[in-house]
């Protein structure tokens, strides 16, 4: 072939090829924007949900009373849940979900366990949010999806009064994961057995709030300038729960000279509690003022129902080496930060087995999502606690050189108060003992541990 010829062949199948490329460019762009938008249709949240009711009932958890909300869904319902201050609410943020509630006003009165009112509406146009004003400092202890019965799907939330420090540590837990998913129901299926009423349209509104209804933003979660205000306790002062180790027929460690570690844990819970009290500002409850046996889930159990703001055990333990002495701050962690750390929170454990079977344990694993979320946080706080410990004994025995250290202990497992455990010294070595027995350095330390809680509390803790 000519060589002109075959130039002219190319100029024209060139602008042709040009042609089709950017027709198949522009097919093929077509076809994935389809794709997108079928599958958008497919799983988005435009999907859409609705809200078809709401039922509120009264709940016991952990013997404590409270508030169990449930929010009728048609198709399963993906909650995110927040929690604010001043006042206190629960948040519940529904993506993709719109309100068909029929003539149920946006904003009514709930007055039930520790819910003053409700309010819902929707911040974006695709999502709904329902506002639960609380009179106290709850938190959503449960929270689980159940299929449905004979009306819709069911999201149901149990909230209770648990304190301000447990408010605030579940409040930092959700705001960290507010994706977290809550589809599980409890194991214990009694928990789900609980007669709830429908909200309706019947329920007083509150007369403080009535001339301000129509003007809200509904559901905003913004602070409402018409909620209740929340009653300042008078003289409040923080709470710290002193758990002294051991005690009746747990002797604890025993030291070279005789010594009883549960002797020693409580002569230095008791003057560890005169202090903290003589600061004006702490009000110190003693899980035990004699020589009693108490369970470690008993002493977890005890300062949860005080809504303690910290919780601080103490012990004195051996060590297989007899050279270990001074002065270490636990908290709690699954992996142990050392060997020595993992024998004694082994053996603390132990504790339990000494009263024998223990019928009412729960098993760790039932406990649900958002206790475990809790926990995580409540973890946080306490490395600032042990740390805010660990600056104030930096001059004590063994105060420079062991640094925060972690194990399974299972006395520090409360999911929403800091938890740290000290141990004072260890009874196997005989210069700890004889600083143990010693009146004047138990106070020593004391005053030491006094200075840090409230250093810890003035910063982390709830305001006063
Ligand atoms: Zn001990």
């Amino acid at each position: 072939m000519p060589v002109h010829k075959s130039i002219n062949l190319i100029c024209l199948v060139l602008p042709c090829l040009r042609g089709l490329v950017a027709y198949f460019g522009r097919l093929q762009l077509g076809l994935v924007t389809w794709l997108c938008v079928m599958l958008m249709a497919m799983t988005s949240p435009l999907a859409q949900n609705s809200v078809t009711g709401m039922r509120i009932g009264a709940v016991t958890v952990d013997e404590v009373p409270g508030l169990r909300l449930v929010v009728e869904t048609r198709l399963p319902l993906q909650a995110q849940l927040s929690l604010l201050r001043d006042p206190y609410r629960l948040v519940i943020d529904m993506p993709s979900a719109n309100w068909q509630l029929g003539a149920l006003p946006q904003r009514g009165d709930l007055n039930i366990g520790p819910a003053g009112a409700y309010r819902f509406g929707s911040p974006q146009p695709d999502t709904g949010r329902l506002v639960i004003e609380l009179d106290q400092p709850a938190v959503p202890v449960r929270a689980f999806t159940l299929p449905p019965a004979s009306g819709g799907e069911r999201f149901v939330i149990d909230l209770i009064n648990v304190g301000d420090t447990a408010f605030m540590v579940a409040a930092a837990a959700l705001k960290k994961s507010p994706d977290a998913k809550f589809a599980q129901p409890p194991t214990d299926l009694t928990a789900v057995i609980s007669p709830t009423r429908a909200v309706s349209q019947q329920m007083k509104l509150p007369k403080s709030k009535q001339a301000m209804q129509g003007q809200q933003t509904a559901g905003s979660g913004k602070t409402s300038n018409t909620a209740p205000s929340i009653p300042k306790r008078k003289n409040r002062r923080w709470i710290v729960f002193i758990d002294a180790g051991h005690g009746g027929k747990d002797p604890g460690a025993i030291g070279k000279s005789g010594t009883k570690e549960k002797a020693i844990t409580l002569a230095a819970a008791r003057d560890l509690a005169q202090q903290l009290a003589a600061t004006g500002k702490i009000q110190p409850i003693l899980a035990r003022r004699d020589d009693r046996y108490l369970r470690l889930r008993e002493r977890i159990r005890l300062a949860r129902r005080q809504q303690a703001d910290v919780f601080i055990s103490l012990h004195a333990d051996s060590a297989q080496s007899g050279k270990a002495r001074g002065i270490s701050v636990f908290t709690l962690s699954d992996t142990a930060s050392d060997k020595e750390a993992a024998a004694l929170a082994r053996n603390e454990n132990k504790a339990d087995l000494i009263g024998g079977p223990d019928l009412g344990a729960e098993d760790p694993d039932a406990a649900g999502a958002l206790l475990r979320m809790f926990q995580r946080e409540s973890m946080n706080q306490s490395s600032h606690l042990a740390a805010a410990i660990l600056k104030q004994i930096r001059d004590m025995p063994g105060g420079d050189r062991r640094g925060h250290r972690f194990a399974g202990f299972a006395v520090l497992k409360a999911p929403d108060m800091p938890s740290v455990l000290v141990e004072m010294g260890f009874l196997s070595n005989r210069d700890d003992e004889k600083n143990l027995r010693n009146a004047t350095y138990l106070r020593k330390l004391n005053s030491r541990l006094t200075s840090a809680i409230i250093n810890y509390l003035s910063y982390y803790g709830p305001k006063l």
